[in-house]
């Protein structure tokens, strides 16, 4: 294996890296096998990110021993890919202006007998959607902050049954209901999360996604995306989520967990990616 595989780790730079954040970059480089490995820097949100951790994350995976090839692509350069991706999905009918506050989302959802649920909590109960034409040109025209969502029912008759091949979990079929109406960019960022990974990872090149297993769901969404827009195809492999002895996942809140903090007392590099190795041997 190897050859033509592009592989990418792409962080977003909301805090220092920590051992998952380690593992699941090296298990990218590996994953590459003699191919590319790509780096990213999700940084979409400006509210979240920050330029110290983004410069911090390069050097700790310089560190680490990670060299990756080619320049690094920083998303919030790239906001005009993005845009355009949106501008195609317009012209497809699968979009719509959502004008909701998060108040107002949950109002409607507590008012729900039995609002549908998804994995990232209450699904958008698609009030928006439901606008009449001249309201929604109404709210547009007098400037009202919007968001646009996928319209999840519009977007699966177009694309018709989808599924996705992972190296771990086998051919996995899309779900439009999962997700639901998603937010493809958001009132305060011209893109979300879902968009540009998408994009992104078709204008890269990458041909095999590697990442943790908690994104599993919001493949189904770059999916619909993928085949919306006609871009490339990857295989994915989504790798477990590195936890603990005691099963707690290793997260950024841990400040003990950094590699800047092992690093300061004292770990080596060396160290890490055996205690990588080990967390992630461990039963
Ligand atoms: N930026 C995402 C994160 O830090 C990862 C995105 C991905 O690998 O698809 O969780």
């Amino acid at each position: 294996m190897g050859g033509g595989l592009v592989t990418r780790f792409a962080p977003s730079p909301t805090g220092w890296l920590h051992l998952g954040h380690a593992y699941s970059a090296l298990f990218a480089a590996r994953a590459a096998a003699g191919g590319r490995f790509l780096l990213r820097i999700e940084d979409i949100d400006p509210n979240r990110c920050r330029p110290a951790f983004a410069d911090a994350l390069l050097e700790d995976l310089a560190w680490l021993g990670l060299a990756w090839d080619g320049p690094v692509r920083r998303q919030s350069a790239h906001l005009a890919d993005y845009r355009a991706a949106l501008d195609r999905l317009a012209g497809l009918g699968v979009t719509y202006p959502c004008f909701c506050s998060r108040a107002e989302i949950a109002a409607e959802v507590a008012a729900a007998a039995h609002a549908p649920h998804g994995p990232d909590g209450a699904l958008y109960p698609g009030t928006c959607r439901r606008l009449s034409r001249a309201e929604r040109d109404d709210r547009l025209a007098s400037g009202t902050a919007h968001a646009l969502r996928l319209d999840s029912a519009a977007a699966a008759a177009l694309t018709g049954p989808l599924t996705w091949a992972d190296r771990g979990h086998g051919t996995v079929a899309v779900d439009p209901a999962r997700f639901g109406d998603v937010v493809l960019a958001r009132k305060d960022v011209p893109t979300s999360y879902h968009l540009s990974v998408t994009v992104d990872d078709h204008l890269q090149g990458v041909t095999l996604v590697t990442r943790g297993a908690d994104l599993i769901p919001a493949t189904d969404v770059h999916r619909t995306l993928q085949a919306l827009l006609g871009l490339d195809v990857p295989t994915w492999h989504h790798h477990r989520v590195l936890t603990d002895a005691a099963g707690t996942r290793l997260s950024k809140r841990d400040r003990s967990r950094t590699l800047r903090a092992l690093r300061d007392h004292g770990t080596t590099a060396a160290d890490v990616r055996a205690m990588i190795d080990g967390l992630a041997g461990a039963a």
